[in-house]
Parts: structure tokens; C-alpha cells; sequence
């Protein structure tokens, strides 16, 4: 068994900078060396190996590398029955059915006979075959969205976020084929040899992700508007309340939802509140 865990990750493409975010914010500490094969992290047995996206899967079914990041679209693509160990809630995307505007199909059932562009055939191949639609997959590996335009396909299955290419291209979504993001997979000798390593993985990188969508909220009250304060913030418990030296203040310290902060703080000002702090957290491990 090699004494540092290998960790594959995106060495290009729209993964890469949210993944190296990520592994710095879970606090592993190594330098890029502009994206060599391997890094070497300084603080962690552990190595990250940099390739390309769509090799991540095969890295790491092949025991090359013990985990790995990639989009869960590529590695459905694949075909591995490689498990995802975590979600990481970034890359989110759609692997989506699109067809010119102007045709007249309004279903993906509509689509039977015709011919479907997209650099996913294998997803594209299932996707039909599971609704027992018969259509001819013509595989391409990139500038899907314009095979409708060229001639080479009546509809493409392709990935969408925005859906602003597709509208640029004169095209319009009917259905998904999957929901993808960027996920955590783990070899099948890692899980059985090294579980702890791979568990700690986990945890970190969670604990980074948890703490995105929250806010840490600090605030100086009267004792007796508790209640009140306490009704408007649920905490990932119960909030904390300090006593404050100036008798019958309290301090009151809570984490929300980041999306909350702006609808909540007007109120917890008219509830009394003042000296409202609102901070990032860096990690949560509930
Ligand atoms: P790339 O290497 O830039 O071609 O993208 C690799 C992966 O990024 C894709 O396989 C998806 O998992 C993810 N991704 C996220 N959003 C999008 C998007 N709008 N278009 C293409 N890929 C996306």
C-alpha cells in the first residue's frame, strides 16, 4: 500500500479553479507548480494528481489514484461503478434535451426516429432506451449546440446551466437526461484499505461545503427580548446567549442560512437587537 493517498483532480476546464478553492479552504496546503501532474501536500499524506476531467474516473477505478473530483455527468458517461463519496455542490449543471425553437416537437417522445447530437452518448443512449424511444445518437466531442444548425442532428443532448447558449442558439430545453455537480468518488481498494483516510476526506471537504450557505450572526440585546430574538433564529441547535458585563444585556451568537441574513436582520433590529455582527464561517461539522 503507497504511504500517501492519491487524490485526481481537473488539471482544465470550469472544474478546476472551484476544486482547488475547495482543497486550500479545507485547509490541505500544496502548490500548484501551474498544474504539473502531481502537488504534494505539505501539512497531509497526501498527493494530488492533476488530469484531465474526463480521466478522473478511470484513475481512480484503475487504483491509480485512490479518490477523485469530477462531474457526476462524466462519471455516469463512464459507466464505472465507481461510488460517490460526497456531493460538492458546485459545477452544478443539467444534462439536458434540446431541440431547434421552431420544431415542432414538444416532448422528448416526439423525438423517435430522429437524430440526437451530444458528446454524452452513452447517458443519451440509456436516456432513450429507458423510455423506449428508438433515436440515432450521433456522438460528438465538442460544439454540440450547433449540430441542429449544420445539418447533423434534429436534437442535441448537451449540458446546460443558464440555458443562456442554448437561447443563443436558437435552441429550447424539452426534458433532462440527469442534474449533475461536481462529486467525490472513491476507488473500491481505497474504501476496503484505507477508510479513515477517505472518512477524513469526506469530513473536511463537507465541512468546508456546510459552511458556504450559512452565516455566523453575532448581537448585543436586553435579557428580556430573548424570547422574541430567540423565535427568529434557530440556530443549528439553539442560539448561544452570553451574559454581557452591562447587567440585563446578553449577547446572542446564532449561524442561518445565508439567504435568510437579509430578510431576518430589519427584524431582529424590531426585536430589539443591536450591534449586529454578521461573519463567514470558514467550516461546520455538525
Ligand atoms: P469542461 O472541462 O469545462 O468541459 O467541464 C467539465 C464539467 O464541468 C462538465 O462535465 C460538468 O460536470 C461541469 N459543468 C458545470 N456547468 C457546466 C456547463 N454549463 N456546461 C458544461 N459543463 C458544465
Amino acid at each position: 500500500m503507497r504511504d500517501r493517498l492519491r487524490l485526481a483532480v481537473p488539471n482544465k476546464g470550469r472544474l478546476v479553479d472551484p476544486t482547488l478553492q475547495l482543497l486550500h479552504a479545507s485547509g490541505l496546503v500544496f502548490e500548484e507548480h501551474d498544474r504539473s501532474l502531481v502537488a504534494r501536500c505539505s501539512n497531509q499524506p497526501l498527493d494530488i494528481l492533476f488530469v484531465r476531467t474526463d480521466d478522473v474516473v478511470e484513475f481512480v477505478a484503475d487504483g491509480v489514484a485512490d479518490a477523485g473530483i469530477t462531474g457526476a455527468d462524466i462519471l455516469a458517461e463512464a459507466g464505472r461503478d465507481l461510488p460517490v463519496v460526497a456531493r460538492l455542490g458546485y459545477g452544478r449543471c443539467r444534462l439536458a434535451v434540446a431541440v431547434p425553437s421552431d420544431a415542432p416537437v414538444r416532448a422528448v417522445e416526439d423525438l423517435a426516429g430522429q437524430r440526437v447530437a451530444t458528446s454524452h452518448p452513452a447517458s443519451t443512449r440509456r436516456f432513450f432506451a429507458g423510455l423506449s424511444v428508438p433515436v440515432e445518437v450521433v456522438p460528438l466531442s465538442g460544439a454540440v449546440e450547433v449540430a441542429p444548425r449544420l445539418g447533423l442532428a434534429d436534437a442535441i443532448v448537451d449540458l446546460v446551466s443558464t440555458g443562456s447558449t442554448l437561447q443563443m442558439n436558437g435552441l429550447r430545453a424539452i426534458g433532462d437526461v440527469l442534474e449533475s455537480e461536481a462529486v467525490l468518488v472513491a476507488g473500491p481498494a481505497a474504501q476496503a484499505e484505507r477508510p479513515d483516510e477517505l472518512d477524513s476526506i469526506v469530513l473536511m471537504l463537507g465541512s468546508v461545503i456546510a459552511a458556504r450557505d450559512r452565516k455566523y450572526l453575532m448581537m448585543n440585546a436586553p435579557a428580556s427580548h430573548l424570547a422574541d430574538l430567540e423565535r427568529l433564529l434557530p440556530g443549528l441547535a439553539s442560539p448561544s446567549v452570553i451574559a454581557l458585563a452591562h447587567a440585563g444585556m446578553i449577547a446572542i451568537h446564532s449561524v442561518v442560512g445565508a439567504d435568510e441574513v437579509w430578510g431576518l436582520l430589519p427584524r431582529l433590529k424590531a426585536a430589539g437587537a443591536s450591534g449586529i455582527l454578521v461573519l463567514p464561517i470558514e467550516k461546520i461539522l455538525p
